[in-house]
């Protein structure tokens, strides 16, 4: 496999009040392409001093008031530049997630890549969002006149995982900055690279120095220091429910306001009256697509007992059409899992399903693929609901499939769960459809198809899948503050 391109990766640097810079302590780490198990790059190995310097840079520009009490307009102005340079730049950020996490570049789509696409509408809708959002007037009788004020809050940390980097950091930055505070950025470890243009591309729109900075390295030496830093007002973060625990326990330290979104094991709940002609496709889309590193995969995948054979067979056909492959490639569809610590984690819960249950199809290494961490797509059946496999994230290309008789079993088998993020039903009859997503316990729920999204919508997810919800008026809610002022408007 080529790695042509890893070659010309320049040394990752911090970016703190618009300059790239080296950790104080001059220590690195090495990136890992996932496809060839060869080093990219090396990155600054941020610690508190490197957190330091990138909050006191956040503040300084913050307290300016050049973006946190800017126009709106410039605002949307400043933002709306910068999605045209990442569209602009979308064959570059592709194949940096290429090299970081082992993305395909997928076929030729005669424009900017769907990612990039979406990473850029992150930032126009929110832009548009904060020039339009209001504030509320109360007019008591005529005796008080009261009014609200959201402004920017001040310093966010945005920490943010690897398996989809551009989108899910845009996801945070862009209601972050749009409604003018400044953020320190802590990128996964595994993933930096194509967050780096990014920094580029905000200088280039005209963002003031300072307003979002980033800081390489590891969770515990660069993101503890982060949570923990007294000048920082909120984190937002997007990874695991263990790493969640320990950032709200450290942010409530200094009462800062937390927003979580975290794993799933989600049900894709398929009734005998669904189209199985979509319903099918979908559900190999659902629990494959990104290798299956998505936290709103339908991993856990329940079929209507009548049609269980019927949804086995057409399934194993439908996991054909994502065979792993060099991601270089125009025509591959899955590339490796991000990391040699990811692939034995897979590899360990494939290892369990083989004693709790039974191996459909896949199970391990493609063949012809001996370097990189590339696992088959893999369908696990005649397992218990209640069985570790059907219970916990594994973060990877395997499906459980679990039959079921009845709208009331599905449903409660699928709220047998300590997740609750995403919920897939597909039926013929709007009367299931109704009654089974007011039943099941999670933050989002598709109908006949599978991840479409308004942003306007709340993103987030019930018990182990989160706290809080980003999107629309609710991203409004937690990136500013909001207060009041009264006027008498008789003497007192
Ligand atoms: P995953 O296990 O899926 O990689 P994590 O929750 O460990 O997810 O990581 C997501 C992000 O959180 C990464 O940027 C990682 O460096 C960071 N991180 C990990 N541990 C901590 C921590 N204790 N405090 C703050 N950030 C952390």
């Amino acid at each position: 496999m080529s790695t042509k391109n890893a070659s010309q990766i320049a040394p990752q640097k911090h970016f703190i009040g618009g300059k790239f810079v080296d950790s104080t302590s001059g220590d690195t780490f090495d990136l890992i392409n996932p496809s060839t198990e060869a080093v990219t790059t090396v990155a600054a190995r941020g610690n508190a001093a490197d957190v330091d310097a990138a909050v006191a840079a956040a503040k300084s520009t913050f307290e300016s008031g050049d973006w946190s009490r800017a126009k709106p307009s410039f605002r949307r102005e400043v933002l709306f530049k910068a999605a045209d340079l990442i569209e602009a730049r979308s064959d570059e950020i592709v194949r940096l997630q290429t090299l970081e996490m082992g993305a395909p570049i997928g076929p030729d789509f005669k424009g900017p890549h769907p990612v990039v696409e979406r990473s850029a509408r992150n930032l126009r809708f929110f832009a548009q969002e904060q020039e339009h959002a209001g504030d509320h007037a109360f007019n008591r009788d005529d005796s008080l006149l009261t009014y609200t004020m959201s402004d920017a809050a001040g310093v966010f940390g945005l920490i943010t995982p690897w398996n989809a980097p551009m989108m899910l950091s845009t996801w945070k930055m862009a209601p972050c900055l749009a409604y003018g505070n400044s953020a320190v950025h802590k990128p996964s470890e595994l993933s930096s690279l194509s967050i780096h243009v990014l920094c580029e591309i905000f200088e280039e729109a005209g963002m003031p120095s300072g307003v979002y900075n980033v800081v390489l390295g590891l969770g515990k030496e660069a993101g503890v220091p982060l949570v923990e830093h007294k000048d920082v007002i909120g984190v937002s973060f997007t990874g695991s429910p263990g790493t969640a625990r320990d950032i709200a326990t450290r942010a409530a330290a200094s009462l800062k306001r937390t927003s979580f979104e975290l794993g799933g094991k989600s049900a894709n709940i398929i009734f005998a009256d669904a189209d199985l002609s979509k319903a099918i496709p979908s559900a190999a889309m659902g629990i494959f697509m990104n290798v299956g590193q998505a936290c709103i995969a339908g991993s856990r995948i329940l079929v209507q007992s009548s049609i269980y054979d019927q949804f086995l067979e057409g399934f194993q056909k439908a996991a054909a059409a994502w065979k792993p492959g060099n991601p270089e490639e125009r025509t591959t569809r899955i590339g490796p899992l991000v990391s040699k610590g990811q692939y034995d984690r897979v590899m360990g819960y494939i290892n369990l399903a083989r004693e709790e249950g039974r191996i459909l199809f896949g199970g391990g290494r493609p063949e012809g693929l001996d370097k990189g961490f590339f696992v088959e797509p893999t369908a696990i059946v005649d397992v218990e609901p209640s069985a570790r496999i059907a219970q916990e994230e594994v973060f990877g290309p395997v499906a459980t499939i679990l039959p079921f008789d009845d709208a009331d079993d599905a449903i409660a088998i699928a709220n047998n769960s300590s997740y609750g993020l995403a919920g897939y039903i597909w039926t013929g009859s709007q009367d299931t459809a109704h009654y089974v997503s007011h039943r099941l316990e999670t933050g989002m729920m598709w109908i006949n198809s599978g991840f479409d999204r308004d942003l306007r919508q709340p993103f987030g997810g019930m018990k182990n899948s989160g706290l809080g919800r980003e999107g629309g008026n609710l991203s409004r809610e937690f990136y500013t503050t909001t207060r009041f002022a009264s006027f008498p408007l008789t003497p007192r």
